[in-house]
């Protein structure tokens, strides 16, 4: 069988990877570099830049703990601050071994890269590389990029997307974050403990406003005690520079001024002029492409991955519709993606990790659901390290005490989802997680805590 992708971000290289490994010929046309903006721009670089901020908040509550840092034997605080110049290189060049080292897989496995951009010239052929590569099976994995609104155009200076930050040569020292989703939090969150002086411009009454509401509550109380200034029901109008200052008018005329802006204000599909429709590869309304649960589009031997789709954007959504698809064109068994199972990390401090079913189903009577949430507050872990925010919250059936899912509000909360997202996937009950040993003191330990709490439901069997 013969297949050729378009895109090597997780969506397409993941694909590559489980199609080569299966014997097919894959032939996979990438324009900027193997691992995709989820390496080179996006989840990368992001991750890398929050994990230097989240030493530089550790560094600057040190003396809380007891540590005497040079320089402040007098009782002065420590303020760790981030090397612009060697951060941004270190991130850059982490960016570029990662998609080394995701070059040298694909190459392992026999897969043929074509530094190019491809187009869909039929539904069962692409054109790169200046040749035309007749498939049995395409894949889309086209990605995204940010969006941009027609008053507020990105300078690479001043205004600011996300993929233009790590070629500053500063830390910006008043930074206006426009958007308070996943991707502005995360900023806004990073650069605050770096040292700028973030003010976050929401539209919504309250940041993240499609995630859980305790976790968002515990994340604005925690921006705004840590100096952050946090413009709720605020909609930007527009941004514009003023010198070496950008201006950020909002639609009630109101003005904030500062020294640079990110604008974090959502993603659009990279389809434009590559021969989707007129291949027959329908569009939705919002210009992603659509797919079925097994990644096919609307066009006979064409399916998507990915970004491109708007399906969960996240990388591991992406690499798991890009496997589906191709095990699905291969003819392997494959189960449909099911979301519902897919754990989710905000990389805010403290982090937010979700699973399975959300607060808001919950509420709202779609499911029905026994609930337990406890302040990290009170973790013996949690104290020793000087935890004071965060909680972790489960989730299970009121009649088989089958857990559902789960919220956690902690540092690294990424690492401490995993049981939860175990017992979702394997339909662990809570009575499971309960008796299951946890380290003491651990954070975890919560986690079974949580789980007892709700094995005293009385309507459990
Ligand atoms: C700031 C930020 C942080 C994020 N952090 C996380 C995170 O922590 N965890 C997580 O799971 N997800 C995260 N994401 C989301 C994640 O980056 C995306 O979901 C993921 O990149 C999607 O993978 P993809 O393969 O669909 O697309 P991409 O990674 O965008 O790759 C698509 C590739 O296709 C190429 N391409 C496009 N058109 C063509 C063409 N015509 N010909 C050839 N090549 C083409 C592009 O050059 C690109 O390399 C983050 C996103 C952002 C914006």
């Amino acid at each position: 069988m013969k297949i050729a992708i378009i895109g090597g971000g997780p969506g397409g290289y993941e694909a590559a990877l489980v199609a080569s490994q299966l014997g097919a010929d894959v032939t996979l046309a990438e324009r900027d570099g193997l691992g995709g903006a989820c390496v080179l721009t996006d989840c990368v670089p992001s991750k890398a830049l929050i994990e230097v901020s989240s030493t530089v908040t550790v560094l600057n509550g040190a003396t809380d703990l007891g540590i005497q840092l040079p320089g402040t034997a007098d009782g002065s605080r420590p303020r760790a601050t981030a090397d612009a110049e060697r951060l941004y290189r270190r991130i850059k060049s982490l960016a570029q071994a990662q998609s080394r080292d995701v070059a040298a897989r694909v190459a392992a496995e026999g897969v043929e890269v074509l530094d190019d951009i491809g187009r869909l010239s039929s539904p069962g052929t692409i054109r790169a590389g200046g040749r035309d590569i007749a498939a049995d099976a395409v894949l889309l994995a086209v990605g995204a990029h940010p969006r941009v609104l027609p008053d507020s155009v990105p300078d690479g200076e001043r205004i600011l997307n996300w993929r233009q930050l790590y070629d500053l040569p500063e830390i910006p020292e008043e930074l206006i974050v426009v958007g308070s989703g996943v991707t502005g939090a995360e900023f806004a969150s990073a650069y605050q403990s770096l040292g700028s002086k973030v003010t976050l411009v929401s539209s919504r009454t309250r940041v993240l406003p499609h995630e859980d509401v305790d976790a968002a509550v515990v994340i604005e109380e925690v921006f705004r005690r840590r100096g952050m200034t946090v413009l709720g029901r605020s909609r930007a109008a527009s941004v514009k520079r003023d010198g070496d200052r950008v201006v950020v008018t909002l639609t009630d005329g109101r003005v904030v001024r500062g020294s640079h802006c990110l604008l974090t204000v959502g993603m659009e599909p990279s389809v434009d002029g590559i021969g989707l429709e007129e291949a027959g590869v329908k569009l939705d309304e919002r210009g992603f492409v659509e797919v079925d649960r097994v990644s096919r589009t609307s066009a006979p031997g064409v399916y998507a991955a990915g970004d491109c789709t708007g399906v969960l954007m996240l990388a591991s959504v992406a690499a798991m519709q890009g496997r589906i698809a191709m095990w699905h064109a291969l003819g392997e068994a494959v189960h449909p993606i099911r979301l519902s199972h897919v754990a989710a990390t905000i990389f805010t401090d403290p982090e937010i990790a979700t699973i399975g079913v959300t607060a808001s189903a919950v509420e709202s009577g779609e499911v029905p659901a026994a609930v337990v949430k406890l302040p990290l507050a009170g973790n013996p872990r949690a104290k020793m390290a000087g935890i004071r925010d965060g909680f972790v919250k489960l989730y299970a059936r009121p009649d088989t005490s089958v857990v559902l899912g789960g919220v956690i509000v902690a540092p690294r909360a990424s690492e401490l989802i995993l049981p939860v997202s175990v017992a979702v996937e394997q339909r662990l009950t809570v009575d499971q997680l309960a008796q299951t040993f946890t380290v003491y003191p651990s954070l975890s330990g919560s986690l079974a805590e949580a789980a007892r709490k709700l094995m005293r439901y009385g309507d459990f069997n």
